[in-house]
């Protein structure tokens, strides 16, 4: 496979995008180096490159692409809106028809808000949270991502008992210290931290199934002690969704796993691949939101025509019988024959996978946190990476993302895969 095309648009683009990169994780830094490959096309399950080469895409652009690249409804309603005018600035029937959407398929969002992307929307429920309870501080599980706002970015104190650091130059040590983080999958260390701080706590923000060092599901009956908890100390559970929703079920993770929340970030799917978040929950607590209340948040996009449309056509295709169920399939099929290929080349390899996503972890352990996600090989996962790619696998360049299949994969073109990790594996033994 040559890239070189590919390299010439990097070097090209260093000179006037800074990492060359519009988002840091599209950068090959957590893969052991190289050049990200510059794609030209997408269709279904498949990309093209600039150099001419084909792959079958799992990245799924982090997560919205649930359709397949270009699908034809979702391109036929981007292109009537934009016929019709971009912007309007005005409220539209479109915004109403898609909220109505949004909350037939969950029902904890009484009231719902769009904004532009999943950061604006996570960042906007802990305001909200804020407003409501009128405390300050926010407890999060280490590992999940939560976008770039500032309160988020934090790192892990040394256990329960201690506050955040900043995980970014530029955020205060002030807001690290309204953050306290736990271990995911640990009730102990959350109700520990909840004792210390409990009345101090606005809200939880929980990712009710991580994507974000993996597909991690939450221990049986976690997510509902972590709901208990919380209300007993008078603090509101934000689920952020922003990559759960409608990825697994079309009710998303909270009707997944039977456990609501107070307020919920959504965004990736929700927009068929165009920029969009959304966040929502019980009327009360929306009511928070200007221009009914004291939360100020807006947008000169928010809502705009040609996300909602996409938004609408991605959810409308969603919405037929059988989607997920495909999707599971397919993704049993990945999960099976990735661990025989492991066995095969005597590679320790974990697959953590719910229905069309998953991860697969250099490792013979369990992963069921953020600090077991670390401790996984990141070398193999890095050598794994460039061989996939250069036989046409296109995954994400990290060993803590998912890989996502979208409804235009085939059986075949999982054949076609299992061929390729088969080759590396071989590869990565020798
Ligand atoms: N929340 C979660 C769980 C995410 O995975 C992400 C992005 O990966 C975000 C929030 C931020 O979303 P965006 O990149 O649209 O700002």
């Amino acid at each position: 496979m040559e890239f070189t095309k590919s390299i010439a648009l990097h070097n090209e683009a260093l000179d006037h995008i800074v990492g060359g990169v519009n988002s840091p994780s599209r950068a090959y830094k957590g893969v052991g180096g190289g050049t990200p490959v510059y794609m030209e096309k997408g269709a279904g399950a498949y990309f093209w490159d600039v150099d001419g080469n084909k792959y079958i895409d799992y990245l799924g652009a982090y997560g919205p692409i649930i359709t397949g690249h270009a699908h034809p409804h979702i391109t036929a309603a981007i292109t009537k809106s934009a016929e019709n005018g971009v912007l309007f600035g005005t409220p539209t029937a479109l915004e109403n028809t898609f909220a109505k959407m949004l909350k037939e398929a969950i029902p904890s969002l009484e009231k719902v808000r769009f904004v532009n992307s999943g950061t604006e929307a996570v960042m906007t429920t802990i305001r909200v949270a804020r407003a409501y309870t009128g405390r300050e501080k926010i407890i999060k599980f280490a590992g999940c991502y939560h976008g770039h706002s500032d309160i988020v970015l934090v790192q892990a104190g040394s256990g329960p008992s201690t506050l955040g650091n900043p995980d970014s130059a530029g955020v205060t040590k002030g807001t690290a210290q309204e953050v306290i983080t736990v271990p995911f999958n640990d009730i102990n260390a959350y109700e520990e931290a909840l004792k210390i701080w409990g009345d101090q706590i606005a809200a939880v923000l929980v990712e009710p199934i991580v994507g974000n060092f993996g597909i991690v599901e939450p221990k049986p009956g976690f997510l509902e002690e972590v709901n208990r908890l919380t209300h007993e100390s008078g603090a509101l559970v934000i689920y952020d969704e922003v990559i759960t929703a409608f990825r697994f079920t079309y009710g998303s993770a909270q009707q997944l796993v039977g456990v609501e929340p107070d307020l919920t970030a959504l965004g990736k799917v929700i927009g068929g691949g165009l920029p969009i978040g959304a966040y929502g929950g019980k009327v009360e607590i929306m009511e928070q939101v200007a221009p009914l209340g004291p939360a100020y948040q807006a947008g000169t996009m928010a809502g705009n025509p040609a996300s909602m449309s996409s938004g609408i056509a991605c959810l409308e295709i969603l919405q037929q019988p059988g989607i997920y169920e495909k999707l599971d399939q397919l993704g049993h099929k990945l999960e099976k024959g990735i661990l025989a290929l492991g066995k095969k080349h005597t590679i320790s390899v974990t697959v953590n996978r719910l229905k069309g996503a998953l991860t697969v972890y250099f490792t013979d352990k369990t992963i069921e946190n953020y600090a077991q996600a670390e401790q996984t090989d990141s070398v193999q996962f890095g050598k794994f990476f460039h061989l996939m790619l250069r036989q046409g696998i296109n995954l994400a360049p990290s060993k803590y993302e998912a890989w996502f299949l979208t409804i235009a994969h085939t059986e075949h073109d999982i054949d076609k895969t299992l061929e390729a990790v088969d080759h590396s594996f071989k590869q990565m033994s020798i």
